[in-house]
C-alpha cells in the first residue's frame, strides 16, 4: 500500500487556497474516497508520486498521452520551439497552417479548422457557430455526455457531475438549460420526438460518437447513420465531439471508425500532445461563418501558440508515421479478455465495453447502452476496486464513469502486471 503522507500534507494546504483542493473536480477523489495523489514525474506509461511511490498509468492526462508521457520526440520539440522561436506571439505563424493543413488531411469531416486553447472551448465555439450558420437556437444533446463546461452542456453531462451526484450546475441559467434538450443514446426514436416537438428550432445535434464520460459507450453504427440522415432532412448541424475519441480510436477518429462524416467536429487532449490545446472545424460552408470571415465571433489570446501546437503537430506525424492503431487494439483487447478471464474464474460477469484503447468495466452485469444502463453500476464496488488497483501500482480512473486508456507505450509486462492485478482487485471488490 503507498505511503501517502506528503500527497495528504499538499492537500490540506491546497484546500485552503484552491476550492476542493484541485483545479477541476474528479481529481478530489470524492467518489473513491481517499487521498488524492500529488505526482511528482511522468515518464512513458509510469508516473511517481511526491512520496516516491510509482504507477502504471491508464488515465493518460485524462486522454491526451496515446504516446505516453515524456515522448522523446515530443519533448525535444517542445524544447526547440521554446528555445528558437518562443511561447506566444499573438499573431499569425507558419506552424498554424501546417497543423491546420494536416488536421483537414486526416480527419473526414474537415475541410477549415480553427485552434483554440481546450475541448471546452472548441465545443462552446461549434454550437455558437451552429447557431449562428442555422439561426436557430436549440441543441439537442445526450444524457450522459460530457462537452466540457460550457453553460448550454451541464445538462445530464456525464463524470464531472455524475461523480458528485449533481445534476445540473447551479448557476446555468433557465433560459440556457431549456434550450438544451436531452435525448437517448443510440435511440433514434427519442431524438426524433425531440426535433418532432421542436420543428424548425434545432441548431444542431451533438454528440460523443463514443461516449466516455459515461464509462465508455459505443455509438451503434445504424444509430450514428440514422443521425446524419435526420440532420440532412432536418436542416441540422451535425456535431461530432471528439475531444476524446478523436486520434485515439482511429486516425481520423471515430468518424473514420464508423465511416460517418458528421458537418462540425470538436478535438482536443490527443492533438495538444499534454499541451492545452483545442480545435472545431468541418464543412467550408459553416465555418466560412467564423470571424473574420463570417460573423460568428471566436477568439482567443493563446489560440494557435506556438509551443502547444508543436506539442500537437509532432503527436500527429508520429501518429501518421508509427500508425500504432493496430498495436493499440492488441493491447486493448489482451486487457480486455485478461479481465474476462479473471471474471470467468471468480464466477462474474460485470459488463465491459471498449473502442480500441477506450474502455471500461462496468460493476453491473447490465449491458451497457446508454446513460441509464451505465448508472446501474455499482460505484462503492468500483471505489474498492480502484484503490486494490492503486494499492497494487495501478493508476485507474478515480471514478466509475471515466475510460481507462492504453498508450502505446504499455509494454507486455506491464499489461500482464495489470491482469495479475486484476485479479486481486476484482476479489478485494467483494470483500
Ligand atoms: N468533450 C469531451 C468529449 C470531453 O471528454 C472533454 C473533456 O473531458 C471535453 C469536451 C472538454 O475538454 P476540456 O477539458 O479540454 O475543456
Amino acid at each position: 500500500m503507498p505511503v501517502l503522507t506528503r500527497s495528504a500534507e499538499l492537500f490540506e494546504k491546497a484546500k485552503k487556497f484552491i476550492p476542493g483542493g484541485v483545479n477541476s473536480p474528479v481529481r478530489a477523489f470524492k467518489s473513491v474516497g481517499g487521498t488524492p495523489i500529488y505526482m511528482a514525474k511522468g515518464q512513458g506509461a509510469y508516473m511517481t508520486d511526491v512520496d516516491g511511490n510509482t504507477y502504471l498509468d491508464y488515465v493518460g492526462s485524462w486522454g491526451p498521452f496515446i504516446l505516453g508521457s515524456m515522448h522523446p520526440r515530443l519533448t525535444a520539440a517542445i524544447e526547440y520551439t521554446l528555445r528558437n522561436i518562443g511561447t506566444s506571439f499573438g499573431t499569425p505563424i507558419e506552424l498554424e497552417i501546417e497543423i491546420a493543413e494536416l488536421l483537414c488531411k486526416v480527419v473526414p469531416s474537415l475541410e477549415m479548422v480553427r485552434m483554440v486553447n481546450s475541448g471546452t472551448e472548441a465545443t462552446m465555439s461549434a454550437v455558437r457557430l451552429a447557431r449562428g450558420y442555422t439561426g436557430k437556437d436549440k441543441i439537442i444533446k445526450f444524457e450522459g455526455c460530457y462537452h466540457g463546461h460550457g453553460d448550454s452542456f451541464l445538462i445530464k453531462a456525464g463524470s464531472g457531475v455524475l461523480t458528485l451526484g449533481a445534476p445540473d450546475s447551479p448557476g446555468v441559467t433557465k433560459g440556457t438549460a431549456n434550450d438544451t434538450l436531452n435525448a437517448t443514446y443510440n435511440d433514434i426514436e427519442s431524438v426524433k420526438v425531440l426535433v418532432n416537438e421542436n420543428k424548425g428550432e434545432i441548431a444542431a445535434i451533438i454528440i460523443e460518437p463514443v461516449a466516455g464520460n459515461t464509462g465508455v459507450i459505443p455509438a451503434k453504427k445504424e444509430f450514428l447513420v440514422a443521425l446524419r440522415e435526420l440532420c440532412d432532412q432536418e436542416g441540422i448541424v451535425l456535431i461530432f465531439d471528439e475531444v476524446m475519441c478523436g486520434f485515439r480510436v482511429a486516425l481520423g477518429g471515430a468518424q473514420e471508425y464508423y465511416g460517418v462524416t458528421p458537418d462540425l467536429t470538436t478535438m482536443g487532449k490527443i492533438i495538444g500532445g499534454g499541451l492545452p490545446v483545442g480545435a472545431f472545424g468541418g464543412k467550408r460552408e459553416i465555418m466560412q461563418n467564423v470571424a473574420p470571415l463570417g460573423a460568428v465571433y471566436q477568439a482567443g489570446t493563446l489560440s494557435g501558440n506556438p509551443l502547444a501546437l508543436t506539442a500537437g503537430l509532432e503527436t500527429l506525424k508520429i501518429l501518421i508515421e508509427e500508425n500504432p492503431y493496430p498495436e493499440l487494439e492488441r493491447k486493448a483487447a489482451f486487457l480486455e479478455a485478461g479481465f474476462k478471464a479473471n471474471m470467468d474464474k471468480l464466477g462474474l460477469n460485470y459488463t465491459q465495453n471498449r473502442v480500441g484503447s477506450m474502455a471500461c468495466l462496468f460493476f453491473t452485469e447490465t449491458p451497457v447502452v446508454d446513460y441509464k444502463s451505465a448508472i446501474t453500476a455499482d460505484s462503492a464496488k468500483y471505489g474498492k476496486y480502484f484503490h486494490s488497483m492503486l494499492d497494487q501500482g495501478i493508476y485507474l480512473a478515480p471514478s466509475q464513469f471515466e475510460a481507462m486508456f492504453t498508450s502505446f507505450v504499455h509494454t507486455d509486462a506491464d499489461l500482464e502486471k495489470t491482469v495479475a492485478a486484476n485479479y486481486n482487485a476484482l476479489v478485494a471488490a467483494h470483500q
